[in-house]
């Protein structure tokens, strides 16, 4: 493969300054195909679109690029529009890394108009026209989504300096370029994320039909000799899959299959599962993998953690909530009798492999649950994700190979950024997943978890979120209709009659992650822009309790 970095976006996404930034780390060249195209035509970008007309231009920006990819050890900024010619792509990706920075239309927004300010004029951006505008942004970025999509490796740069950026871009080249270098190139666009932490980075594969491939992605990390795999009856042929898999790499297993159902997710358990590796004499070398919902991958994660003072484990979520939520970010534990995961710990998988082929045997309502949290992720982080689930809700509901397979792997992508950012849920970042999960888990344990499923308690709890959002003056009454809309597309219950009863109150009063008595809200300042408020006044809190009795 060629060292070099193409970086495309949309305008305003922060290539030029994030590619600097790259190419000064790296020592390499920084060319910006739009500083060559000026070059070469002698006159502004704004004059060849007036005098020569887009064909003209376009056709200039194509062999600047060209006389770009004959160079090696570059980081090559290109124009926002230059993705949409197929020749242009086929030429990067052919000549390097494609990496493409993403950001919220307002932020884009905001960003030009500062630009524009500090330099004293508007910038010449002929295809934004004279004004601007956000809806423009807004039109033309999602004409140009589809293309972008297709970069080998994404930031999103609305919460990150240049500098931070350029962290997440090297981060990207290199794993891109090992794999490269490792032979896997298929395999590799099914790379949704990769998980950062300190004590180490681990890939999350999200793909059709991956199961299959899991010896080999576990062989790309370890070489563990022997693995012990841990499935539930409702898994147990994934886990069966899994084991010929890890067999045909050359890995030795043993299958453990536990009762299916949070009843099982305790101590009891867990101790058969101790007995189970003591007898098979597990070693400090080998692993354990988790095949199956996020009750599987708790409490084998929980085994993992603690047998051996620590074994290297991998996830094989196979419901959604795991694919999308349980299965990154290391939380592992099992209940006890006085309450949900009471004990656990942090304890980070060496890797995460989902096969979305896997959820079509999920019932009905196990997978309106996962897709709970895959819209929430849309609404705290990603506007743009929260308009493909408007748009495309029936493609993703009929688990559509690509459709489906693309928003999963946002979702994930979301929220191994988050976890990346704040392992602990120390610094602030991971709170913002908790959107919808104060009434949430006071619903669940006011009604002794028998009545909802996970994602079901959380969209009633998005919907209380939402309401106390608009209450105190962030969210407008249109964005709380059209989260209430896209929930119940999903089948997801949206009201629950009880809401505003003492157990839940209190439930809510006890639940262990609010801080010195005062409940940290999460809520949406604008869809894809969650904000965390521990000043929110109980007469709000009251009245969206009110509302979501209605
Ligand atoms: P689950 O693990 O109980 O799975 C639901 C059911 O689906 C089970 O009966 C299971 O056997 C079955 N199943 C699994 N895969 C299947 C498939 N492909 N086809 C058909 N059936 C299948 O439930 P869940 O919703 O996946 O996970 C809930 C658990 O996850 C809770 O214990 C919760 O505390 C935990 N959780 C953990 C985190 C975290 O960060 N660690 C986050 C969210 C939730």
């Amino acid at each position: 493969m060629k060292q070099n970095i193409f970086i495309t976006g949309f305008s305003g996404s922060g290539k030029t300054a994030t590619g600097k930034e790259v190419a000064r780390r790296l020592g390499w060249r920084f060319v910006d195909t739009d500083e060559d195209i000026v070059r070469a035509a002698g006159k502004s970008i704004e004059a060849i679109f007036a005098q020569d007309g887009e064909p003209a231009f376009r056709d200039l920006e194509h062999r600047c690029l060209s006389t770009a990819c004959e160079g090696e050890r570059q980081v090559v900024s290109t124009g926002g529009g230059i993705v949409v010619d197929q020749r242009n792509r086929e030429l990067m990706q052919r000549s390097g890394v494609v990496v493409s920075l993403e950001a919220r239309p307002e932020t884009i927004y905001r960003r030009l108009a500062d630009q524009g300010r500090e330099s004293g004029e508007r910038e010449a951006r002929p295809m934004l026209g004279r004004d601007g505008g956000l809806d423009r942004i807004r039109t033309l970025k999602s004409e140009r989504q589809p293309s972008y999509a297709l970069g080998q490796w994404t930031v999103h740069t609305d919460r990150f300096s240049p500098d931070q950026a350029a962290d997440e871009v090297i981060r990207g080249f290199r794993m891109i370029a090992k794999q490269s270098a490792a032979g896997g190139n298929q395999a590799d666009t099914d790379l949704a994320a990769t998980v950062r932490t300190p004590g180490g980075d681990y890939p999350v594969w999200v793909g059709w039909g991956i199961l299959g491939d899991l010896g080999v992605h576990v062989r790309r990390v370890l070489d563990p000799g022997t693995a012990y795999v841990v499935a539930d009856e409702g898994s147990y042929k994934h886990g069966r899959h899994a084991q010929l898999s890890m067999e045909s790499a050359g890995i030795a297993t043993h299958l453990f299959v536990a009762p299916h159902g949070e009843v099982h997710k305790n101590l009891r358990t867990v101790r058969h599962m101790y007995d189970w590796l003591v007898e098979r004499r597990a070693e400090r070398g080998h692993m354990i993998v988790a095949v199956g919902g996020g009750v599987i991958g708790d409490m084998a994660g929980f085994v993992a953690a603690t047998y051996l003072r620590g074994l290297p484990f991998a996830q094989v979520p196979t419901t959604l909530l795991s694919v999308v939520d349980a299965s990154i970010g290391g939380k592992v534990g099992v209940d006890l009798p006085e309450g949900k995961n009471l004990v656990g710990a942090f304890y980070q998988p060496r890797l995460v492999l989902a096969d979305v082929e896997t959820l079509q045997t999920l019932p009905r309502r196990e997978l309106a649950s996962g897709w709970a949290e895959a819209v929430k992720a849309g609404l705290i982080l990603d506007e743009e994700l929260f308009r493909t689930f408007e748009r495309q809700g029936e493609d993703i509901r009929s688990l559509d190979r690509e459709v489906a397979g693309g928003v999963i792997r946002r979702a994930v992508a979301i929220k191994a950024g988050v976890v990346s950012q704040d392992e602990r849920e120390s610094a602030g970042a991971r709170m913002l997943l908790n959107y919808g999960h104060t009434v949430g888990h006071a619903l669940e344990a006011a009604t002794g978890y028998t009545t909802f499923l996970h994602g079901e308690a959380v969209s009633i709890g998005m919907m209380a979120a939402a309401y106390i959002s608009h209450e105190t003056g962030l969210l407008a009454e249109d964005d709380v209709a059209r989260q209430r809309t896209a929930l119940e597309g999903f089948g997801l219950p949206v009201s629950f009659e009880g809401a505003d009863s003492s157990e839940i109150r209190e439930a809510m009063r006890s639940d262990k992650k609010i801080a010195a008595g005062a409940v940290r809200w999460v809520l949406l300042d604008g869809i894809g822009n969650a904000v965390v408020r521990d000043d929110v006044p109980a007469e709000a809190v009251r009245h969206a309790l009110e509302r979501l009795g209605r």
